[in-house]
């Protein structure tokens, strides 16, 4: 699974950081990024919970086939 960030829409609020530091981050534009390509199982749950509770809609899942 991997998470992608629409810069476009992201607000900054760090809600993901919170979330999942471990995958998301803040870029010098203060803009979420994504730090890994893929998520690690083991990190699924959380990363699907910041998608869920990203308050701009601006994380989406890329599920794998
Ligand atoms: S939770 Fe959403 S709006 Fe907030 S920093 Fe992350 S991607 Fe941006």
């Amino acid at each position: 699974m991997r998470v992608e960030v629409d810069r476009d829409l992201c607000e900054s609020n760090a809600v993901c950081v919170g979330i999942a530091p471990d995958v998301f981050d803040l870029d010098d534009e203060d803009l979420a990024v994504v730090t890994v390509d893929e998520v690690p199982p083991a990190r699924e749950e959380d990363v699907r919970s910041a998608v869920q509770l990203c308050p701009k809609i601006a994380l989406t899942l890329l599920e794998d086939d």
